[in-house]
């Protein structure tokens, strides 16, 4: 059993839907408070709802730092400082290099990548304040350890968000806080949906563990790095994915 975190004030982005949504859930019937932010209103309103608990919502886009700034300031005089913060929001749009044009590029990398510096600098006020704090970022399999055709815009984003970390969690060390990334394999969502009932099947057929993740199997990751016992744990990074990576080869999940 963790130490509870009742109490303290948490921010997930990407927290309306999917991955976020499901380390909002864990966070808030932990008793904490809980800030969701993402861009569309109505799916925060109804996700905030729904979730019951300490929860409220800020709009910003995740790649906007004024909006970012704008978003943690707030929830900091709402929620009286801020503890944790969760950089989840991202978006996995499948292009192939070759018909990939520069935006599409440069907005993966503002979503997915520059918003972990966004959300890191914006908290870092709080955290020297309180001389304490938590950074967990939501990275992926993808990238770091595995490439998909139609991806490598969204794997290098994942891929950098390690590299973010490393110097990140000896930056705020000075502040005693810790950075960590979960790195989810397939995990059930909005987002994985969109991508069809095709994709969905043949993946969760290629996972030891014969399923999808649940998004709670990367909110209760998320809840230990936020814990006191994960205190000492700093830059480090934890893949969430059901075996996932394991097999060498088809033969070798065939043979499970
Ligand atoms: P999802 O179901 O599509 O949910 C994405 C969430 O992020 C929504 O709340 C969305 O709300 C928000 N969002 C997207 N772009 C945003 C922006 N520019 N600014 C603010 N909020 C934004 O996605 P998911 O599958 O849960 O993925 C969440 C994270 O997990 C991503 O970082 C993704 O790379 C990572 N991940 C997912 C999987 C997987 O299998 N699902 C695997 C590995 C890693 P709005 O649209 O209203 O803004």
């Amino acid at each position: 059993m963790l130490t509870s975190i009742k109490g303290k004030s948490v921010i997930v982005t990407g927290g309306s839907k999917g991955i976020g949504r499901g380390i909002a859930q864990v966070f808030a019937a932990q008793g904490a408070k809980v800030t969701l932010i993402a861009r569309d209103e109505a799916g925060l309103k109804k996700a905030a709802t729904e979730m019951g608990g300490n929860v409220r919502y800020e709009i910003a886009d995740v790649g906007d730092w004024n909006a970012v700034k704008a978003a943690v300031d707030s929830t900091a005089k709402a929620q009286g400082g801020l503890d944790i913060m969760c950089a989840n929001a991202g978006y996995f749009p499948q292009t192939k290099i070759v018909e990939m044009d520069v935006e599409e590029w440069d907005s993966v990398m503002a979503c997915n990548l520059r918003s972990s510096f966004l959300a890191v600098k914006a908290s870092i006020p709080y955290f020297e304040k309180a001389n304490k704090g938590r950074v967990i970022l939501t990275s992926s399999i993808t990238g770091a350890v595995t490439g998909f055709p139609g991806w490598s815009h969204y794997g290098a984003s994942k891929a950098g968000q390690l590299g973010f970390l490393k110097t990140a969690a000896m930056e705020l060390s000075r502040y005693n806080t810790t950075i960590n990334a979960v790195m989810p394999g397939n995990i059930y969502t909005e987002g994985l949906q969109g991508l069809g009932q095709e994709y969905l099947d043949t993946m969760a057929a290629s996972i030891p563990l014969k399923r999808l993740g649940a998004v709670e199997d990367i909110g209760n990751a998320a809840l230990f790095f936020a814990s006191d016992e994960a205190a000492y744990i700093t830059g480090q990074q934890i893949i969430v994915d059901g075996g996932q990576i394991l097999p060498e080869s088809l033969e070798a999940i065939q043979e499970i």
